[in-house]
């Protein structure tokens, strides 16, 4: 079945403790809307039907996590994009031999999602909810990322972001949540359309904007701290743009 990947990816860079994030991806399928029902994971948690609210159900693997009040960040995010309402439900531990430093493939992933969840893969959700699925796991992601979204799943990897200081950890999370949360609702062009064009033509599915939350993050965490801060979080108004269009194209 067709899997899409995006990464936010780590390599060390100069001094051994900066690292460098950026993101490889792929070019999704796009919705159109000769689709009946929704198809997409962008459908789901964007539209109306067939799910009237959207459940965040976390999985982790200790030690790794989720932190401190960072799912109510990310149901804030998420409530900027949809009308839905956003439950967070109680994180679901996984029962994954620990293998520190371990880099995940993507065939491991496969299995670790159709061991833990409910869903098959292409549905989004039971009943009337929509469930985004969250999994927090040890280690490093395929490519050494600490962030990847795979068909409207979502992953965040512990290497990079669980040793930091709790305020440094808690952005680094949150923009990670943010960011892949932004890949399974479709935006820069890899599921909606686009209504002011600003994908990276090296990245696709990511931003050109230098403060988007949808950007590639391509300097050192460590050395340009505006490109990953506070304030490079939160969905932009192209993002909102694009949602609300999407949404109205359908009302
Ligand atoms: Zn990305």
């Amino acid at each position: 079945m067709p899997m899409r990947f995006r990464t936010i990816v780590l390599t060390a860079a100069l001094l051994g403790t900066a690292l460098l994030a950026g993101c490889t991806s792929a070019p999704s399928s796009r919705a159109t809307h000769a689709e009946a029902a929704p198809a997409e994971s962008w459908d789901a948690f964007l539209l109306p039907t067939p799910y009237a609210t959207i459940v965040v159900q976390p999985y982790y693997a200790a030690p790794f996590e989720p932190g401190p009040d960072v799912m109510e960040v990310l149901a804030a995010a998420m409530t900027q994009m949809t009308p839905k309402p956003v439950r967070l439900a109680e994180p679901i531990q996984l029962h994954v031999p620990r293998v520190v430093g371990k880099e995940w493939t993507t065939e491991e992933l496969d299995a670790v999602m159709r061991a833990a969840s409910p869903l098959d893969f292409g549905e989004y959700g039971l009943s009337d909810e929509a469930i985004l699925e969250v999994y927090y796991l040890d280690g490093f992601g395929p490519g050494r990322s600490v962030g990847l979204e795979v068909d409207g799943r979502t992953f965040i990897f512990g290497v990079g972001i669980a040793d930091l200081p709790p305020a440094a950890r808690f952005e680094k999370e949150r923009r990670t949540l943010v960011h892949e949360f932004g890949h399974a609702i479709g935006l820069v062009n890899c599921g909606i359309p686009m209504v002011t064009a600003r994908e990276d033509v090296n990245q696709p599915c990511h931003s050109v904007a230098r403060y988007s939350v949808m950007r590639q993050a391509t300097v050192a965490f460590d050395q340009d701290p505006v490109e990953v801060n506070a304030l490079n979080w939160q969905f932009d108004e192209d993002d909102i743009a694009d949602v609300r269009t999407y949404q109205a194209s359908f009302a």
